[in-house]
């Protein structure tokens, strides 16, 4: 059995990600509904677009799109604008907000990070769609980084077949559910990186960190405590 898998998230871990989706949110609030505040337009939208993703979500029938794909976030504002009687345009809405969702923005010291740890087992678990979320992946030029690259819904499964490879996994994100539940769930050590901008439908109530950080340079620190070949810088 191998020593030590450490298993990054990539969205508002290694990248800021949400800040993009609340850009495209505040442009179709300004754009279509100015006399609604941002804050209860963001409230209003991120509710109906929770409830639509539950529904994709438990749906029984295969989708043929990702239910993280961009294309289905933009269908969530055409669902908002119908429900406030709102005329728009479709191609519009489509080409300002993929661009907004396709920047790319460096969380901190994530290349700092990476280069540090570079000599232990690195993998990356996304929820995404594949083609979209590798196009900004290869934006950072992290790939280079990992022995391999996940896209799921969930991440429960992909943690508990590396935990049964490596003694030790640990997985390190900013998503109380998707990441550190998963890992809570697969018996891999949580950290959980706060400070940063996160969905508040991603919170979970379950879920039980072992470590809390806010910068992720602390992750070195936290790393050579469960590997039997500790880094000496
Ligand atoms: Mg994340």
């Amino acid at each position: 059995m191998k020593d030590l898998a450490i298993v990054f998230d990539f969205d508002d871990t290694l990248v800021h990600t949400r800040i993009n989706y609340v850009n495209s949110i505040k442009w179709v609030n300004t754009k279509y509904l100015p006399k609604l505040s941002f804050k209860h337009f963001l409230e209003g939208f991120e509710k109906s677009m929770e409830e639509n993703l539950n529904h994709l979500l438990d749906s029984e029938t295969k989708n043929d799109i990702h239910p993280f794909h961009p294309l289905i976030f933009i269908k969530n504002f055409y669902k908002f604008l119908d429900k406030n009687s709102v005329s728009y345009d479709k191609k519009l809405i489509e080409k300002k907000v993929l661009s907004f969702l396709a920047d790319v923005q460096i969380r901190g010291d994530s290349l700092k990070v990476l280069n540090k740890l570079e000599k232990f087992e690195l993998y990356l678990i996304t929820v995404g769609d594949e083609k979209w979320q590798k196009s900004r992946i290869h934006k950072t030029g992290f790939e280079q980084f990992f022995n391999k690259m996940f896209f799921v819904i969930e991440k429960d499964d992909v943690l508990k077949g590396l935990k049964k490879e490596y003694k030790t996994v640990i997985m390190i994100g900013d998503s109380l559910k998707s990441d550190i539940l998963a890992a809570n769930n697969s018996g891999a050590i949580a950290i959980h990186l706060t400070g940063g901008d996160t969905w508040s439908y991603r919170h979970s109530d379950d879920a039980k960190p072992d470590h809390v950080i806010d910068n992720l340079d602390e992750v070195v620190e936290i790393v050579n405590k469960y590997s039997f070949k500790p880094l000496t810088t």
